[in-house]
């Protein structure tokens, strides 16, 4: 252990050291906060705490297996294993299953995803006769949200007159009654959404004492990173949970705080000396993850807030290269020139793909990187976007799941009840919600007594209904005895879906089939993982524990080398060698929609200060004067934030001025002059409404987001020296062609080929996927 301790610089030491009491560790970023908080729960453990007496809250799951796995290494994983370690959501919704009763919830309780609880909004205001221009459900959704996150119940609304009119004022003063009936329906459909993970946690724990205590008891050492991130829901959690023992350990970096557009509250860590009585306040300030340039740099954008803690970061690491700056004329040549440096870095210094990342502010910018990295052949791997398990197929499965573990689940049911089609139509459908509502029970209940109830439905219609009941309970009777790997290959070919996706014989439903493979295969490997953990048996509720709350990155095993692509706000935390920040423009980053005020400006900087401190050796900062949004070509202005970084620490591989006038020919001669406030404005011209951070991408977007996969080409990859001159290959992408020369050695070998389209080309044989015919 003490070697481990020794690791440490003395700053960072002393945190460790101190056992007991509430302590906060205010420091920038890479100076070792998360690495701090690693060894303290080791230390503890070796000083004797009991594992089950830990809890350690992370931003995701991934960050809390890696913990794990690092404090393993330490102490042994026999004793790791039984740390409550994840984060808030996953951590309290393991909590809520075994008190569920209390709160009137079955234990097996639904947890809707975004998806779902819209879904379900929009259908209630459709219900109410409610014009869903004024009430969208995803601001509707939305508002709710942060009422749940700030502890304001139904009731609570109803007892507020200021909210009821504020909403009121934005035209939607039947608010109120959608958050009562949306809340109802969840309740009744024994299911629980992303925020009442939360808010039903801290119910709990206030009206049930003797549960509090519990876990009071259980809970001796708690600790959270990234505590500048949580909302006043998570802090009050954490407020009841260690004002027992009051041993509790957070860290955070006021300067990272980026999620107050989601109820985040930096008040958390500039009050926490308030909140606990005799807080020790350790600061650090060395940074080991970045090269000098990026440190200071950071340090000279982070200057600009005024809202901040001061705070010292510094670094004895090298100065590094300098922070490179690139203008491009379009978003396609900001991505090639962000693949051809990737490329062109791999060859020279044999960098492996995982070492590079590209960050944006939105994810509509991953396409032009995503296009440019294809065409050189380079793998990434985009997470954020629509993710795995809400594609359709996916969900279809995933719902026919839910529904076989808790038949109460309205969305599920609704869902899938006519897919594959069985001739049960949307009257129907309709028919049992009001009935399901009026009796005050789920639409699978009423189901069951079809017979007894008087819904005016024909006789074909009502057996049809009790096909698919019996279906489903048939599925609940292999559950009981068959691990989920089982249960879902029978149900992807019990219900139809696949014989359904088989008959479409597209790219696309081929593509679907091999998702659904995806997912059985995923199933297996859950299984496989949870026979390390005591009493879990893979049975089907613990795997769709884990799918609920996956977070992106979650799925990321680091089992191939690719890419990664993400939005600032994923990246927290995370550290690579290379980091691109591409779409620097102005109204872009900051964003336009977050610009109006001085708290706003401030989180946006505060976020640019996070993406450039993920680069450890090289940052790289990207514009360009013309890009495609909302479907329409737009000027754009080089952001703020590189003129806001002191000069000494740029390189500008482009001329930085004279040139942002400029307008590329293509926007003169078919747009004419573009007005860009009108732009701002404009509505969608293809469709597809603006996205903002976090929004889920259209499904029509579910080919690109496929990884590109690296055995794609038919035959077997060419090994060196199989490949002669005169060969004749096959290339993915250049297609047909001639071997004319090869040279270089190893890693470095190259063959020149003619193709027959795109004529001669050298390639590096290490990455080229060719095929001998
Ligand atoms: P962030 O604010 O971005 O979350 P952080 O403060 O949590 O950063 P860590 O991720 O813990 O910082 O550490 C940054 C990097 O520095 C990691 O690679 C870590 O292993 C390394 N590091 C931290 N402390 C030391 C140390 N004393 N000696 C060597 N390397 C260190
Ligand atoms: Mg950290």
């Amino acid at each position: 252990m003490q070697q481990y301790i020794s690791q440490l610089n003395e700053a960072q030491q002393a945190p460790v050291l101190q056992k007991d009491g509430p302590m906060i560790i205010i420091a920038g970023a890479g100076s070792g906060k998360t690495r701090v908080l690693t060894i303290r729960i080791a230390y503890l453990m070796h000083q004797g705490v009991d594992a089950f007496n830990i809890l350690a809250l992370t931003f995701t799951n991934k960050a809390a297996r890696e913990m794990k796995k690092r404090i393993s290494d330490i102490v042994g994983s026999s004793e790791a294993k039984n740390l409550w370690m994840g984060t808030f959501h996953s951590v309290f919704a393991r909590m809520l299953r075994s008190e569920a009763d209390k709160l009137g919830y079955p234990s097996n309780f639904t947890i809707y995803d975004s998806q779902d609880s819209v879904r379900l909004i929009g259908s209630i205001i459709k219900e109410m006769q409610l014009d869903k221009d004024v009430y969208k459900p995803k601001q509707v959704f939305g508002r709710i949200s942060s009422y749940k996150n700030s502890l304001i119940t139904v009731k609570a609304y109803f007892n507020n007159p200021d909210l009821q009119e504020q909403d009121a004022m934005s035209k939607k003063p039947r608010l109120g009654e959608i958050y009562q009936n949306y809340v109802e329906r969840c309740f009744k459909a024994g299911a629980m959404d992303f925020d009442d993970l939360l808010l039903k946690t801290n119910e709990l724990l206030n009206r049930f004492p003797d549960v509090l205590a519990k876990y009071q008891d259980r809970f001796r050492y708690i600790l959270v990173d990234e505590y500048q991130d949580t909302n006043h829901s998570q802090y009050l959690i954490v407020r009841a949970l260690s004002d027992k023992f009051q041993n509790i350990c957070v860290v955070g970096d006021d300067a990272q705080s980026i999620y107050a557009f989601r109820g985040a509250n930096i008040n958390n860590i500039l009050n926490f000396q308030k909140d606990y009585e005799g807080v020790q306040t350790y600061r650090l300030e060395q940074n080991y993850r970045s090269s000098k340039n990026i440190v200071e740099a950071a340090n000279s954008i982070i200057d600009k807030n005024k809202t901040k803690l001061d705070k010292i970061v510094w670094t004895a690491n090298a100065d590094g290269p300098k922070i490179k700056v690139h203008r491009s004329l379009t978003d396609g040549e900001e991505g090639r020139f962000v693949a051809s440096e990737i490329f062109e870095k791999k060859m020279q210094l044999q960098m492996m793909n995982g070492q590079f990342a590209i960050l944006y502010r939105t994810n509509a910018q991953s396409r032009a990187m995503e296009d440019a990295l294809r065409k050189r052949d380079i793998p990434y791997r985009i997470y954020g976007g629509l993710s795995f398990y809400q594609r359709k197929e996916i969900k279809d499965v995933l719902c026919y799941l839910r529904l076989i573990i808790n038949p109460k689940d309205e969305e599920a049911l609704i869902r899938v009840i006519n897919y594959p089609a069985r001739g049960i139509g949307d009257t129907t459908v309709e028919k049992l919600t009001i009935a399901a509502n009026h009796y005050k029970r789920s639409i699978f209940e009423v189901m069951e007594h079809i017979d007894k109830i008087d819904l005016k439905l024909n006789s074909g219609t009502k057996s049809r209904l009790q096909d698919f009941v019996t279906m489903i309970k048939s599925f609940q009777v292999i559950d009981q005895n068959h691990d989920a790997f089982y249960l879902a290959e029978h149900v992807t070919k019990k219900t139809g879906l696949i014989q359904e996706l088989k008959k479409d014989g597209t790219p696309e439903g081929i593509a679907r089939l091999e998702n659904i493979e995806e997912l059985l295969n995923g199933i297996k490997d859950f299984i496989e993982g949870q026979k390390e953990i005591d009493g879990a048996r893979g049975a089907l509720s613990e795997f769709l524990e884990d799918v609920a709350l996956a977070t992106d990155l979650d799925k990321d095993t680091g089992d191939d080398d690719r890419v990664a692509l993400m939005t600032i706000h994923l990246a927290k935390g995370l550290e690579f060698p290379y980091v691109f920040v591409v779409g620097m423009e102005e109204d872009l980053f900051p964003s336009a929609m977050s610009m109006s005020t001085r708290s706003e400006l401030e989180e946006e900087r505060r976020l640019f200060y996070v993406a450039l401190t993920r680069a450890e050796h090289q940052a790289y900062l990207t514009y360009a004067q013309s890009r495609y949004r909302w479907g329409k070509l737009t000027d754009s202005e080089p952001s703020r934030f590189i003129e806001e970084i002191d000069g000494e620490y740029l390189e500008y591989l482009t001329p930085a001025e004279g040139n942002y006038r400029y307008k590329p020919m293509i926007d003169m001669d078919i747009f004419g002059d573009v007005d860009k406030s009108k732009l701002r404005l404009a509505k969608p011209t293809n469709g597809t409404p603006p996205k903002k951070y976090g929004e889920e991408e259209p499904s029509s977007s579910i080919r690109r987001l496929k990884p590109v996969s690296s055995n794609a080409s038919s035959g077997a990859p060419v090994s060196d020296s199989k490949l002669n001159v005169g060969n004749i290959v096959m290339h993915e992408r250049f297609g047909k062609g001639q071997v004319l020369n090869i040279e270089g050695a190893g890693a470095d070998k190259k063959a020149e080929i003619k193709f027959e389209v795109g004529g001669i080309k050298k390639l590096l044989l290490r990455f080229a996927k060719l095929d001998i015919l």
